[in-house]
């Protein structure tokens, strides 16, 4: 095998392992949910409305940059069109979305989940909601890509989430802090007639200077 390949076949392995986990953790049900991870040109997609324990190593699927299938014979999942927009426009080398459940609730009542915790600042700034549009369409990739300005991830409103990283590992986290922080404010958020305390642009700043050294050396 050459080296390509091996690198091909080590990140579609990721791949069904990170597809899993959003099941296995609660993050999807069902088929819902998609990951994809660029391997050079090529960008690996989880196939259409497949359970994720059925994917074995035979079952790679990618496309190109122009969403033209270049491996596998399962069809691509149907939201290659945000996929590949954020490949296009963004560093990433992975993007996981998902419908998980308190993160899709906070996209039907805020533009913006409010800046209820410091981790925040992980995902760029404060996180925003993408307007509804059809699944898998353009127009929901546009808007997608708008309210991923300089961030790392965002809502789509009455779907889900998206998240990207430099690898499978940072954009499946990211996912899961969303997922976490939008369960945070909405439990906050649930005594009548109290509103959780906030934190301003200016702390949320600070922060992502601090975590800029987060972490071991
Ligand atoms: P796929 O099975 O086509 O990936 O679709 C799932 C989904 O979440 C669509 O938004
Ligand atoms: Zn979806």
């Amino acid at each position: 095998m050459s080296d390509d390949e091996a690198a091909i076949a080590a990140a579609w392995a990721e791949l069904i392992d990170t597809a899993r986990r959003t099941a296995a953790e609660g993050l999807v049900v069902g088929t819902s949910g998609n990951v994809s991870v660029r391997v050079g040109d090529l960008v690996l997609v989880t196939p259409t409305g497949v359970p994720y324990d059925r994917l074995g190593p035979a079952d790679t699927v990618a496309v190109d940059l122009e969403g033209r299938q270049v491996r596998g014979v399962l069809r691509p999942t149907s939201e290659i069109p945000m996929h590949l927009a954020v490949y296009r426009h963004t560093d990433a080398r992975a993007v996981v979305h998902t419908h998980a459940v308190h993160a899709t609730a906070v996209s039907t009542l805020v533009a913006e989940l409010p800046l209820v915790h410091y981790m925040t600042a992980a995902l760029g700034g404060p996180v925003r909601v993408a307007p509804y549009a059809l699944y898998g369409s353009e127009e929901l990739a546009e808007h997608m890509l708008r309210a991923l300005e300089d961030r790392t991830g965002c809502l789509l409103r009455n779907h889900g989430t998206l998240t990207y990283g430099t690898g499978l590992a940072q954009a499946y986290d990211r996912t899961a802090q969303l997922e976490w922080m939008c369960r945070l404010w909405l439990t906050a958020s649930a005594l009548p007639g109290r509103a959780p305390s906030l934190l301003s642009r200016d702390q949320l700043d600070e922060v992502a200077e601090r975590l800029r050294g987060y972490g071991q050396p």
